[in-house]
């Protein structure tokens, strides 16, 4: 049987600072042995390389998150530049554009994106994307380089998501696609190849149905991933191994 995976997680954040070792034995009942811890924060990543148990296999990123962008001086960009060169950091992110919550920085917001993605495509390196309120400002900076990468917790059209996969991204989904609203994901997961789609929890938030309300967590991607089942038609034994595959050749493992 093939494994679920959990393309993008915060379990180094201090939400599950208590129960840890429980979440983790969790996911390996559910089958969820694969997973990317994501730090937006260099303390965050380097707790995070404690994270481990015998049955999971982790990789990790690093990315300086477009919410935090006015607190980042050279002298740390240079502290994030030189751990991205490291090899436990697999991919860089979270990065990204964010006009949900900050739109008076705006400039401020693409030039440490854009510097990131110049950084990953001289390291070769994946880019994890985040944009929230901001899909046209994100596009065409990506556009601007050679990166390979995913658009985290995708959430705007199925119009933009053909777009991203012709530039060489991969499409991830949230527990938003099982949401009784949920209309674009739908659209979304019908619009991109197989081969490009991915599935994450972004825990602890966007818990998926039946848990919405609770904290988020890895196990819960099966949730995720059975509803894409079901909407598409799909074996499961199938999907797992597809994104088995997706998740292997965009992360390079
Ligand atoms: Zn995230």
């Amino acid at each position: 049987m093939m494994n679920w995976l959990d393309s993008h997680c915060h379990i180094n954040d201090e939400a599950f600072r208590d129960d840890l070792d429980q979440v983790l034995d969790r996911m390996v009942e559910n089958d969820v042995k694969k997973a990317m811890i994501i730090s937006s924060y260099i303390e965050d990543f380097e707790s995070g390389l404690n994270i481990s148990h015998p049955e999971i296999e982790f990789k990790r990123s690093l990315g300086i998150y477009p919410g935090d962008v006015n607190d980042v001086d050279e002298a740390l960009f240079e502290r994030y530049a030189s751990l991205y060169e490291d090899d436990r950091c697999q991919a860089i992110g979270e990065i990204g554009l964010d006009y949900h919550w900050d739109k008076d920085n705006k400039e401020r917001q693409k030039e440490i994106f854009e510097r990131q993605l110049k950084i990953a495509e001289r390291l070769g390196k994946p880019v994890i994307i985040h944009s929230r309120d901001a899909i046209q400002d994100t596009y065409d900076l990506m556009k601007k380089y050679k990166n390979e990468g995913v658009m985290h917790c995708y959430s705007d059209s199925a119009e933009m998501a053909v777009e991203f996969v012709k530039l060489g991204y991969y499409i991830s989904i949230s527990g938003t696609v099982t949401w009784k609203n949920a209309k674009e994901p739908l659209r979304v997961i019908r619009s991109v190849p197989l081969e490009r789609l991915l599935i994450e929890t972004d825990c602890p938030y966007l818990t998926p149905s039946p848990n919405r309300g609770k904290r988020n967590e890895p196990s819960y991607v099966v949730y995720t991933g059975r509803k894409i089942c079901e909407e598409l038609g799909l074996n499961e034994e199938d999907f797992r191994k597809q994104l088995n595959e997706n998740y292997h050749r965009l992360f390079r493992l």
